[in-house]
């Protein structure tokens, strides 16, 4: 598949020592938001080499990778599931009857603007002139996919999506061994 010196600089790119969250790549974003990893001349998208490498053998020709927790630069295999594009369109159909409350063209103007820029590259301002960060207090990279605004009207303040997951995945996982918080 690939060579252990490849290997390695793949598995430096992203932090794997949280089994159940998201392992978001450091590495470089194709345009619309997956991992890319250059190898040979060329780009491959992590998240497919990710479950290659997990599975110990090549995609199948005409299969896709999707990921289960929507956050596409995620490159945990567990989160990973392979499909027909016809099962992924079913899949993005049925998570889209719940629909989408924010993205670059719904939600707040303030948001909207301020998570293209992030995406872009570009500084974002809050109303009060500060700066707004590109990334939440656990590092993850906000967009459109990881962030939604904060539900207090007027606020101007940014949730983390990722954050919000594995923090309703930790308390689960306490519910069951039944220990507290
Ligand atoms: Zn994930
Ligand atoms: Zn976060």
């Amino acid at each position: 598949m690939i060579d252990q010196k490849s290997q390695e600089r793949f598995f430096s790119k992203f932090d794997a020592t949280k089994p159940t969250e998201c392992w978001l790549w450091r590495g470089c974003l194709t345009k619309d938001g997956y991992g890319r990893f250059p190898i040979n001349q060329r780009h491959i998208r992590a998240h497919r080499l990710s479950w290659a490498l997990a599975n110990g053998r090549n995609i199948p020709e005409g299969m896709v990778v999707c990921h289960s927790c929507d956050v596409r630069h995620c490159v945990n295999p567990s989160h990973l599931w392979l499909g027909t594009p016809a099962a992924n369109t079913a899949d993005m159909i049925a998570k889209g009857r719940q629909p989408r409350k924010y993205g670059p063209t719904s939600g707040p103007l303030w948001f909207r603007d301020a998570i293209a820029k992030i995406e872009a590259g570009l500084p974002a301002f809050n109303r009060l002139g500060g700066r707004i960060k590109t990334h939440c207090r656990a590092g993850h990279r906000r967009s459109f996919e990881t962030c939604t605004p904060h539900a207090v009207p007027g606020a101007q303040s940014i949730l983390c999506k990722v954050c919000k997951l594995s923090s309703l995945r930790k308390a689960r996982a306490n519910l069951k061994h039944g220990t507290a918080s």
